[in-house]
Parts: C-alpha cells; sequence; structure tokens
C-alpha cells in the first residue's frame, strides 16, 4: 500500500493504530448504520489518543461527503470511490497541516489503478481482481450508479498483467469483479467478457477463474458457451433475479421477464449440466403483494438454487424508488425474509447432501478455521484443511495418515471424499487422488 511511503505500516490491534480508514459500503441501510455506530466507538477511542487521524472511504462517503464531518466531529478525512488514488496526498496535508479533509470528486471517465486489487482477501491462493467498476443500469432501488459512477472497463492488457503477477505470486485462482461483467468492454469497444475469460484461461499457472456479478438481462450466448469450452472457468454462476414476480421486476426497472430468466437458466444448465445458480432477492420492495411474494417463493423452488442472498428492501438515498407508494412495513419485511430464508435452507441443505460419498476437487486455501484456531477435533490428529470446490462449496477436510500430512496443502487442488453435509460446510477426507483418465488439464493434484 502506498501508505508506506508516508511510514505507516499494518497493526495487529487497532488500539495502537495512529490512522484508521473506514471503508464504508451504502448499499442497505444496515451496512450504513455499522459504519456510523463503528465511527462512535472510534471517536471515544480518539478523546484517549489525540493524534490519531480517522478517515472515512467508500461509498457513505461518496454519498454524504462534508455532511460526515459534521455528524462526525473526530473524523479528519472523508473521501469517495474515485479518490483512492489520492489518499497519500490528503494524508499527508491533515499530518502537515491538522486540517479536516472531504475529497468526493468524481471523474466520469476515470480509469481503474492498476493494482488497486489483488488484497482484499486473507487468502494468498484466491484473489478478486476488479476488472470493471460504476454502473449504468439504473436499477430503482440501487445506489450504486449515484455513488460508483458511470460504467468504465479495465483495458484486458492491464487485467492481464495483474493476473500474470498475481500468479507468480503463488495465487492459483482469480475472482472478476464488475457489477454486471456482462457489458465489460461494450462501451470503450474493447473485447467481449467472454474473450477477456478465454485470454485469461491461457495464462499458466492459474487453475481457477470465477467472476460476480452478472446481469440476467445481458447474459450473452457467449457467456453461457463459455461455461462448457473453457477448461478454468468454475462451474458457478451468481445471477440476482431480486423477485419472482415480472410485476415487480418492471417496478424495479430490471428489464427481463421471469420467463427471459428462466430461459437461461435452462440453457446454462443445457451446457454445463453441473452449474452451481446462486441469486439475490430483495423481500417487500415497495407494492410487493402477497401474491407477487408467492412468485418469489415458487421461483426458487422452481430453480432449486444453491445458495441466495436475500435482503429486506431499504431505502437508498438517491435512488428513484425512495419516492415509489405502498411502502412494506418492517415486519412484513422481515416476516418474508424468514420464509425465504427457511425455503431456501432446505435447497442448500439438499444439494449439498447430494455430495456425501462424491469426490469433490478442492483447491485448498490453508488450514481450517478451527484447525488455525486450536479447536480442531482432539479425537483425530490428523490436520484439518479448509477449500472450495469448483462449484464454490466450502470444504473442511482432513489428510489422514499420508506420507506428507506434515506438508503444506495450500495452493493445491485436493481430491476430498465427501463425508458428512452441513448447512453452509462440507466435510471430508482427503483421498489417494486417482485422476480421471487423461487427468483434469490445469489441475495440480497433490497426489498425483
Ligand atoms: N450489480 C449486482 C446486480 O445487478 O445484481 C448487484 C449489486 S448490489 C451491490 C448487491 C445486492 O444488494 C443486490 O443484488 C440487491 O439484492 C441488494 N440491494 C441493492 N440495493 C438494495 C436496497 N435498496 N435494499 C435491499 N437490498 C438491496
Ligand atoms: Fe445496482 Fe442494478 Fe447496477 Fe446491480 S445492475 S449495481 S443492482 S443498478
Amino acid at each position: 500500500m502506498r501508505l508506506a511511503l508516508l511510514g505507516y505500516e499494518q497493526t495487529a490491534s487497532m488500539d495502537r493504530a495512529d490512522l484508521i480508514i473506514i471503508n464504508t459500503c451504502s448499499v442497505r441501510a444496515k451496512a450504513e448504520q455499522k459504519a456510523f455506530s463503528l465511527l462512535g466507538r472510534l471517536a471515544r477511542m480518539k478523546r484517549n489518543k489525540r493524534g490519531l487521524i480517522i478517515g472515512v472511504g467508500g461509498c457513505v462517503a461518496q454519498q454524504e461527503g462534508e455532511k460526515i464531518l459534521g455528524r462526525m466531529p473526530s473524523v479528519d478525512l472523508v473521501f469517495g470511490t474515485q479518490a483512492i488514488d489520492r489518499l497519500p496526498r490528503l494524508i499527508q496535508q491533515i499530518e502537515t497541516r491538522r486540517c479536516r479533509l472531504v475529497d468526493v470528486e468524481m471523474d466520469e471517465i476515470a480509469g481503474i489503478p492498476e493494482f488497486l486489487n489483488g488484497r482484499r482477501t486473507e487468502s494468498q491462493v484466491s484473489k478478486f481482481v476488479t476488472v470493471m467498476r460504476g454502473c449504468d443500469n439504473y436499477c430503482a432501488y440501487c445506489v450504486v450508479p449515484f455513488v460508483r459512477g458511470r460504467e468504465t472497463s479495465r483495458e484486458p492488457e492491464s487485467i492481464i498483467r495483474e493476473i500474470r503477477v498475481l500468479v507468480e505470486n503463488g495465487v492459483k485462482e482469480v475472482t472478476l469483479l464488475g457489477q454486471n461483467v456482462n457489458s465489460y468492454g461494450k462501451k470503450q469497444g474493447l473485447c467481449s467478457f467472454p474473450e477477456l475469460l478465454a485470454r485469461i484461461d491461457e495464462i499458466e499457472g492459474l487453475l481457477r477463474i470465477r467472476f460476480t456479478t452478472s446481469h440476467p438481462k445481458d447474459l450473452s450466448p457467449g457467456l453461457i458457451t463459455a461455461f462448457g469450452d473453457l477448461e478454468k472457468l468454475c462451474p458457478h454462476i451468481h445471477l440476482p433475479v431480486q423477485s419472482g414476480s415480472n410485476r415487480i421486476l418492471k417496478r424495479m426497472n430490471r428489464k427481463y421477464t421471469i420467463e427471459q430468466y428462466l430461459d437461461k437458466v435452462a440453457k446454462l444448465r443445457d451446457t454445463c449440466s453441473n452449474i452451481a445458480i446462486t441469486s439475490d432477492m430483495i423481500v417487500g420492495f415497495p407494492g410487493e403483494t402477497e401474491a407477487d411474494f408467492e412468485k418469489t417463493l415458487e421461483l426458487i423452488k422452481t430453480v432449486e438454487y444453491d445458495g441466495l442472498f436475500a435482503f429486506q428492501y431499504s431505502d437508498r438515498p438517491s435512488a428513484p424508488s425512495v419516492k415509489l407508494p405502498h411502502k412494506i412495513s418492517e415486519p412484513i419485511k422481515r416476516e418474508r425474509l424468514q420464509t425465504l430464508l427457511a425455503l431456501q435452507e432446505k435447497f442448500t441443505k439438499s444439494k449439498n447432501k447430494a455430495l456425501v460419498g462424491s469426490t469433490q476437487w478442492v483447491l485448498t486455501d490453508g488450514l481450517s478455521k478451527k484447525q488455525a484456531s486450536g479447536q480442531a477435533d482432539a479425537a483425530n490428529p490428523a490436520l484439518q484443511w479448509t477449500g472450495r470446490t469448483p462449484s464454490n462449496k466450502i470444504v473442511n477436510f482432513y489428510l489422514d495418515g499420508h506420507p506428507d500430512a506434515k506438508h503444506s496443502l495450500t495452493g493445491q487442488i485436493i481430491g476430498v471424499r465427501i463425508d458428512k453435509a452441513f448447512s453452509h460446510s462440507l466435510f471430508g477426507k482427503a483421498i489417494g487422488a486417482e485422476l480421471p483418465a487423461g487427468g483434469l488439464k490445469g489441475v495440480e493434484n497433490y497426489a498425483a
């Protein structure tokens, strides 16, 4: 991080910090409330530590700007979503002039700084790579186009350069990020998203590619075909539908119907029979009736999602839906959310259960949480590891009496026999992997 040039280094505990930066999200009201309550706690901390500099970045900073300085006297810096590049200069100004600053300038054609990414997870094996930012879709409930600006794609060469550097440093899997990867490159006349995927697929040493998010209206035949053609593209798609009712989808400005959505789901499954499909749902959008909600439940039963992220609708500043009539009460939203989650839980569990007895190819991320925190099963002395299947399911596993049991499995793809299924993870045992005839291209197998 370039703040190191100013002499800053990471501390393990917040109490020891001289500079604290809060990165905020304003997509849902809850995330914003959490950011302000953390700032409240930091204000109390600052009373005992005068020199402490507190900065607020991200979408809430972009949305609220100067208002944050008024509401939070302990905050020294508010910087918007496109000011990250300017952060070292802003901090330097605060250090020398002891002033309070706001920088929420947005540039319609701002590029995406190279090597900004890839450090967002703890994992050294799997990294996120931003391929585009902003959004031009204006879904009625969403604040993203207002706080992240217009959609801009990053040059393919810059993306490929970044991934090559990550791979040289031991990364095996990348997740390409964008609000709607399907429109990647269109505006600037760059290559298409499937073409970008094909180029990334060729990077030697990279084992897996994932991406998120894909807007159903733009899910192209080319991207569906990529799931059949590209060796490293994992069989998982996150395809947010938001509602099962055409009436609500129209009010949401989503620009597709449930029939069109289901047609794309069928084509994905025709191309890649084992593809895992996950989605986002909003309950209690203004005007959502019981009948609309029932249609959402019906859709969940029809698609049988592998997993769902479901949210209660909340009004967001600038989002057009703020002005819509017939707001749904909090208790009804809560009840609908619980009903929906209970239904989905059955499908998630049964999908996981169906994998018991199968062998899954797990890209090992490191020791399991239990092992790392010293809480592993004392009756089983073997080390416990964790990783994900190609379909993105978490697997905790152990390696029983293997001669190399003490060697690190981190970053390796291991064949694991699944013995148990839970709601959000699987458990199994590493097997002396026998690769399918001819092997799995691109698979670096531990026991092979
Ligand atoms: N670009 C992605 C897409 O089109 O699906 C999603 C981006 S948004 C950051 C992530 C999710 O937050 C959305 O899919 C939606 O389900 C949820 N969300 C966005 N605005 C919301 C709101 N006002 N209230 C509740 N949930 C919201
Ligand atoms: Fe928000 Fe819609 Fe853009 Fe997704 S596609 S970021 S939901 S406006």
